[in-house]
């Protein structure tokens, strides 16, 4: 198996630690070419517009879209989540669209935009999984197809699943719990 991870900028290199630790080829992606030959790919916790201006120069939107729409397995994860989104409010992303979700970034306001929560995933078992937010979105709005798979106390949907594709508001990579890659490897694997 190999996943590749969309190096282009933000938190890229904590999770191909992980993936790593997992015993999982890892790659990182900046060009088109390097999509080849994967089995998954995770678009990293950043900065969304600046990851979006940087898909769009180093020609990966097609590809990535074309891949996203052929049932392939991507992981994103914050910034990853605001790529893949149908709409992004909140500043202006041009977002791919290949998730049927509208995102809210910098959702949490700039008081508390950084905090850890321990979240309910009951798909990850019985055991909270605890999620490190940073300046992170949530998804307002969601369509049909979108499984839910955790939200804050407070209402905010923080994770999904739409297919394949499966994406956090906040950084698994950032935190010991592998859990989320593990059940984005089951997904790749088909056994998720
Ligand atoms: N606030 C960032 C954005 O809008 C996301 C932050 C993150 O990925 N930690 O893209």
């Amino acid at each position: 198996m190999k996943i590749g991870v969309l190096a282009l900028q933000g938190a890229f290199i904590e999770h191909i630690s992980v993936l790593q630790s997992l015993g999982v080829e890892s790659v990182e992606v900046r060009l088109p070419g390097e999509l080849k030959d994967l089995d998954g790919l995770i678009i990293p916790g950043g900065e969304s517009t600046t990851i979006t201006r940087l898909v769009d120069l180093f020609q990966l939107r097609e590809p990535l879209f074309t891949l996203a729409s052929d049932s392939f397995p991507i992981f994103g994860t914050c910034a990853g989540m605001i790529v893949l989104a149908g709409e992004a409010v909140n500043g202006s992303v041009n977002s791919m669209g290949v998730l049927d979700i509208k995102v809210k970034r910098n959702a949490f306001g700039r008081q508390v935009d950084s905090f850890q929560v321990d979240l309910e995933v009951p798909v990850l078992g019985k055991e909270p999984f605890p999620a490190v937010f940073i300046r992170a979105p949530y998804i307002e709005k969601m369509g049909r197809d979108v499984q839910l798979l955790a939200r804050l106390k407070d209402g905010p949907v923080v994770a999904a699943r739409q297919g394949k594709i499966l994406v956090t508001s906040f950084h698994p990579e950032l935190t010991r719990d592998n859990r989320f890659h593990r059940y984005f490897l089951d997904i790749v694997k088909g056994k998720g």
